[in-house]
C-alpha cells in the first residue's frame, strides 16, 4: 500500500472510477435504488475541491422505506442461531481484509486523510466485526438472581430496528464501530453517513451482503441531515439512534427523537486537554502531544486540542514543539510521506482557518502555521497558539483541525481547573511520573476517557464514550450492548408463596 505518489494516485483513481460509473447509490430490503431515481449531489475531494462522484440525497420517503424494510427484516435477524450471525460477521471481517487497500485509498481520496492512517482504519474496521462476531454468541447471556420465592432471570434481547448516523471523520472505522454491535444484538440497522464522505459506507455495505448479510438487515440512505438525518430521527419504527457528531446536532436529534421517545446514543465533541507535569519523561509527553493534535489533520474527536504545561519546562517544551510542528509533512493524502492532508471540505477550511483571526484578535500568538496553504484543495499549515489563556475562544471551542493551544500553569490545582473549565468532557491525557499524582488527577479530571502517560490507544473491550457536552452512553464490549439490547427480567415462582387474595372475604 504504501507505494510512491503517483502509483498510489493511479490505483486510487482505478477504485474511484468504479463507484463512478454507478454513483453511490442508496440500497435499501437488498435493493440498489439508481441515482436517476431521485435527486443526487456532488461529492467533492478535499485534495483539489473537484466532483468526484455523485450521491444520492435521499428523502423522508427513502427513510420511511429503509425503516420498514429493517423492521421487516427484524425478527429473522433476531432468531437467527448466533453461530449464523458470528460466522457472517467474520466473513464480513474478512472480506474488508481483502478490500482494505481499496477502503484505504477511497478513504483518503474521499475525507483528506493520510494514507499512513487510512490504511490502519481499514484493517481496524475489519478488528471491529471479528470483535462483536465473536461476541454473538453470549450477548443475550444475563444473570440468575434467585430471590426466596422466585428463580428470577434476565435475558438481553435486541432493541430492534436502529438508526446510525455517522460523521466525516474516519467514516469506515466509526461506520463499523457502530455497526458491528448492532448487528451482533440482533438489530437490524438503517446507516445514513455523512454527505462530505459516503463512499466508504457503501462499500461496507455491499461487503456485508456478499458475506451473507440477508436483505434488509443494513439499510444505507445516503443525504443530509436536515432532511434523511431528521426523518431517520422520527420514524417509529426505528427503536434507538447511534450518532456520532457535533454536540448541537446530537441536541437536535434529542429534540427530533423526543416524540417517539427513542433511545440515544451520542458521540460528540471535545476539547481534549493533556496535562504534562515537570516530572514527566518530556520526550514522550511531545511525541505524544503531536500525535494526538496533528494526527488525522486533528479532525479527530479524541484529539488533544488544549496543551497545559507546568510553567517551569514550557519555554523549553514549546521551542521543541515549534520546531516538530514546522516539520510536519503537509501533502497530498496518498503520498507514504503526509502527515497532514487537506480538511474535510471548504466549509470546514474556513471554519478551521476563522480561528487564526480569533486567536490573534483574543491575543494570543500564532507561534507557527495560522495560515492556508496556497493552491487549490483545503490544505492548512499545522498551527501551535502561544500566549494562550483557557477563557480564550481557541481554548474553549472545538477547532477539529490542525491547530494546537498552549497554555502555561504553576499548580496542579490550577491544572484541574483548567482542564475541567469547558462544556465538553471526553478525553484527558496526563503526563507525570508521580503515580499518587495521577491518581488524585484522573479522579477530578471530568473526561469520559483518560490515558496517563500514553495517547490514546484503544482496547476494544474498554468503554468509550464522553461526560458533559462530549456525550451520552459508552461504546465497546459490553458496553454497546447495552444501549443496543433491552434487558428482561422474567420471575419463576419456586413455590406457593402467599399471594394477597384481594376481594376473597
Ligand atoms: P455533524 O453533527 O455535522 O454531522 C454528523 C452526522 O449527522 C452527519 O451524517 C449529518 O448529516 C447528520 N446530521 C446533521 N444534522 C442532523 C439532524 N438534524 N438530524 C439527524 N442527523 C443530522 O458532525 P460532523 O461535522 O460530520 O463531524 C464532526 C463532529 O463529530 C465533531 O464535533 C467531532 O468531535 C464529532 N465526533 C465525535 C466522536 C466521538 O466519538 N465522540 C467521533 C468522531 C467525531
Amino acid at each position: 500500500m504504501l507505494s510512491d505518489l503517483q502509483t498510489n494516485i493511479d490505483k486510487a483513481l482505478g477504485y474511484l472510477k468504479k463507484v463512478q460509473d454507478t454513483g453511490v447509490r442508496n440500497r435499501i430490503g437488498g435493493e440498489d435504488i439508481a441515482l436517476n431515481a431521485g435527486e443526487t449531489f456532488e461529492v467533492v475531494s478535499p485534495v483539489d475541491g473537484k466532483k468526484m462522484v455523485d450521491c444520492a440525497k435521499g428523502t423522508a420517503t427513502d427513510i420511511d422505506r429503509a425503516a420498514k424494510a429493517a423492521k421487516a427484516a427484524f425478527p429473522a435477524w433476531r432468531d437467527m442461531a448466533a453461530k449464523e450471525r458470528k460466522k457472517i460477521l467474520h466473513s464480513i471481517a474478512d472480506k474488508i481484509v481483502e478490500r482494505a487497500e481499496e477502503i484505504a485509498f477511497l478513504e483518503c481520496l474521499d475525507t483528506g486523510q493520510a494514507l499512513r492512517f487510512m490504511s490502519k482504519a481499514a484493517l481496524r474496521g475489519a478488528e471491529n466485526f471479528r470483535y462483536y462476531a465473536d461476541k454473538c454468541e453470549a450477548a443475550r447471556d444475563g444473570q440468575t438472581l434467585p430471590s426466596p420465592t422466585l428463580l428470577n432471570v434476565t435475558t438481553r434481547v435486541p432493541i430492534g430496528p436502529v438508526g446510525v448516523i455517522t460523521p466525516w471523520n474516519t467514516p469506515f472505522m466509526l461506520s463499523t464501530w457502530k455497526i458491528a454491535p448492532a448487528l451482533a444484538a440482533g438489530c437490524t440497522v438503517v446507516h445514513k453517513p455523512a454527505e462530505f464522505s459516503p463512499i466508504t459506507a457503501r462499500i461496507l455495505m455491499e461487503i456485508a451482503e456478499e458475506a451473507g448479510l440477508p436483505p434488509g438487515v443494513w439499510n444505507l440512505v445516503n443525504g443530509f441531515g436536515e432532511d434523511a438525518g431528521k426523518a431517520l430521527t422520527e420514524h417509529p419504527a426505528i427503536k434507538a439512534i447511534a450518532f456520532v457528531g457535533e454536540s448541537s446536532t446530537g441536541s437536535h436529534i434529542m429534540r427530533q427523537g423526543a416524540e417517539t421517545l427513542k433511545r440515544v446514543h451520542f458521540e460528540l465533541g471535545g476539547k481534549n486537554p493533556v496535562v504534562v507535569f515537570d516530572d514527566a519523561d518530556l520526550d514522550r509527553a511531545l511525541d505524544a502531544a503531536i500525535f494526538m493534535i496533528y494526527s488525522l489533520n486533528g479532525e479527530r474527536c479524541t484529539c488533544s486540542s488544549r496543551l497545559l504545561i507546568q510553567s517551569n519546562v514550557h519555554d523549553d517544551f514549546v521551542e521543541k514543539l515549534k520546531v516538530r510542528v514546522q516539520n510536519l509533512k503537509v501533502g497530498h493524502p496518498l503520498d507514504p510521506a503526509t502527515e497532514v492532508g487537506p480538511l474535510i471540505h471548504q466549509i470546514h477550511m474556513d471554519k478551521v482557518c476563522s480561528y487564526f483571526d480569533i486567536a490573534k484578535e483574543d491575543g494570543a500568538t500564532i507561534a507557527v502555521g495560522g495560515k492556508r496553504k496556497e493552491g487549490e484543495g483545503y490544505y492548512v499549515e499545522p498551527t501551535l497558539f502561544t500566549n494562550a489563556n483557557n477563557q480564550m475562544r481557541i481554548a474553549q471551542e472545538e477547532i477539529f483541525g490542525p491547530a494546537l493551544t498552549v497554555i502555561p500553569f504553576d499548580s496542579e490545582e490550577e491544572a484541574l481547573k483548567m482542564a475541567n473549565d469547558v462544556i465538553y468532557g471526553l478525553t484527558g491525557y496526563v503526563w507525570t511520573s508521580d503515580v499518587t499524582r495521577a491518581m488524585r488527577f484522573t479522579e477530578k479530571l471530568e473526561a469520559g476517557m483518560i490515558w496517563v502517560n500514553s495517547e490514546n490507544v484503544r482496547h476494544l473491550p474498554t468503554p468509550f464514550g464522553g461526560t458533559k457536552a462530549s456525550g451520552i452512553g459508552r461504546d465497546g464490549g459490553e458496553y454497546s450492548f447495552e444501549f443496543y439490547m433491552e434487558t428482561k427480567h422474567v420471575g419463576f415462582a419456586t413455590g406457593y408463596h402467599n399471594i394477597p387474595k384481594l376481594g376473597a372475604s
